[in-house]
């Protein structure tokens, strides 16, 4: 790795929103020496024609364990990524209370976990921190702490509310975590046991992370018939306690919620025009992805996987479900299975809930029963419903950041399995390419924005003496590649990525560099 490179040429789009300008840059010693006109150094790359800009920050991802996988963090490399923020969803990997075992814990966040071969043995958040060090991250790597190893572990999976002793343990372990370095808290109050948590519990947690000036970040209760519902309960937290906000991936599923993300979107505006902090993130795509558990009401789900997957075989049980589906927002047809955790290729894969009960002969509720009933939280689905005019309205949001809330997947290698939402691959070229305004309001939106939400000051901005993270792309040639069918593709037109200055993708080709940090917040 050079000490120094020379940019030359390039059109230096920084990060602030403000214009593009005709500038090198120099590179040195992992940081940005200089920006400005008619820069020398004896290593010079001629970037005339492409535009430069700081690397991207992903404050919305899952990889807290494929990083462990695969460290190079491929599939976001290779679309300009060079911090990812895991942990969200309230689906984190630390901290548990001392003595309580992963294997619940492990189970209940399924949707992280691709990979068996990965040992999780850390107990908290340090120890993470420590195993990811170890393994070399490619990119930079902030973490949240998640709601459910939280509560899973200090108050278990049934449905009750914590006891005032136990609320306190939760707000010890949290604030412990972010004197590790955690950056914020995050709930997913969909993911049991999280829909069982009671107001009391996350204004107490909010009050830990506004005091520490950290972010809460809401996968909300509910995206269907009760979002406007669900974002009221986040703002109301927001108010009581002053913790800055971020509403995870805002948008209305199903056709007859189309347009309540407007009204979500007026909660966050009036509460930020009261002086008060919330967020928006989003992906530019129309579908989602999450475990098929989801769709099981709440009540069904208590006691973790280990539990609800035998109860499902219930005649009782079953119609209860069943019943609960009835009015269902979006159909058996828009729902798709993207990934299981039996061997690769598992031929249920790739095939939408719909054709499974065409081929089979029965109902699109006994295909997903009998699904979850033998893979428990070890099958994902991708899932449509969504509008292009409400995902227009949320990517134009002044508050309003670009986040994948994907995962860092390796298409050789074991997490490359399946037909994944294509996110992981390809959301901020497809961002920059279809959707932003104008370039620096749009690499704006994909880095110094996204960064502050989290408070990491010194990302997301070219700026002398700043860390080198940056990328260098064509604007004539950058485009997404991955589909929904055919996922494992990097994105087109990024041409170098620096990672703490060192060059990591080179023509598009990783060049095996392994020069990402651990990122702590303030402790
Ligand atoms: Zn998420």
């Amino acid at each position: 790795m050079p000490d120094e490179l020379l940019l030359t040429g390039g059109l230096v789009v920084d990060g602030s929103g403000g214009p593009a300008v005709t500038a090198d840059v120099l590179v040195r010693a992992g940081r940005i020496a200089a920006i400005g006109p008619g820069l020398s150094a004896p290593v010079a790359r001629d970037v005339t024609g492409r535009v430069v800009c700081p690397g991207f920050v992903d404050i919305h991802t899952h990889s807290d364990l494929t990083l462990l996988s695969d460290p190079r963090a491929l599939s976001k490399v290779h679309q300009g990524v060079t911090t990812e923020v895991v942990g969200n969803c309230g689906l984190g990997v630390a901290p548990l209370a001392p003595g309580v075992p992963v294997a619940p814990i492990r189970a209940a966040v399924g949707y992280l976990d691709l990979d068996a071969a990965v040992d999780w043995s850390w107990p908290d958040l340090a120890g993470y921190f420590s195993v990811l060090a170890a393994a070399g991250p490619g990119i930079n790597v902030a973490s949240l702490v998640g709601h459910l190893a939280l509560h899973g572990s200090v108050v278990g999976f049934t449905d009750r509310p914590a006891g005032a002793a136990e609320v306190d343990r939760m707000c010890g372990l949290l604030g412990e975590a972010f004197d590790a370095g955690a950056v914020g808290l995050s709930t997913g109050l969909v993911y049991a046991p999280l829909p069982y948590v009671r107001d009391d519990e996350l204004l107490a947690l909010a009050r830990v992370v506004a005091g520490r000036d950290r972010i809460f970040t809401w996968h909300v209760r509910n995206y269907d018939d009760a979002l406007v519902d669900s974002v009221t309960q986040a703002v109301r937290v927001a108010r009581a306690t002053g913790a800055r906000t971020q509403i995870s991936h805002l948008a209305a599923v199903g056709r007859r919620n189309w347009g309540a993300v407007r009204k979500a979107l007026d909660l966050v505006d009036a509460a930020n025009a009261d002086g008060f902090d919330i967020g928006v993130d989003i992906y530019p795509y129309l579908h989602g992805n999450a475990p098929l558990s989801q769709l099981l009401p709440a009540h069904t789900q208590e006691g973790g996987p280990e539990a609800w997957m035998p109860r499902l075989a219930d005649p009782a049980v079953r119609a209860f479900v069943r019943a609960a589906w009835v009015d269902r927002p979006t159909g058996w047809d828009e729902i798709t299975l993207s990934w299981t955790s039996r061997p690769a290729p598992d031929p249920v894969v790739g095939s939408s809930v719909a054709e499974l009960a065409a081929a089979a002969g029965v109902d699109g509720a006994e295909i997903v029963l009998d699904l979850l009933a033998a893979l428990g939280n070890g099958v994902l689905m991708t899932a449509g419903g969504r509008s292009e005019d409400d995902l227009r309205a949320v990517l134009g949001h002044p508050a309003t950041v670009v986040a994948s809330d994907g995962l860092a997947l390796d298409p050789g290698g074991v997490t490359g399995a399946g037909v994944p939402h294509p996110r992981s691959y390809g959301t901020f070229p497809r961002f920059l390419q279809r959707y932003a305004a104008d370039l620096p309001d749009g690499i704006r939106r994909c880095t110094s924005a996204p960064a502050a939400r989290v408070g990491l000051s010194d990302r997301g901005l070219l700026r002398p003496g700043a860390p080198a993270d940056v990328v260098v792309f064509d604007p004539a040639r950058l485009a997404d590649r991955a589909t929904f069918t055919a996922p494992h593709q990097f994105a087109a037109g990024i041409d170098l990525v620096l990672v703490n200055g060192a060059v990591t993708v080179d023509g598009g080709e990783h060049t095996g560099a392994r020069a990402g940090s651990v990122l702590r917040g303030n402790t």
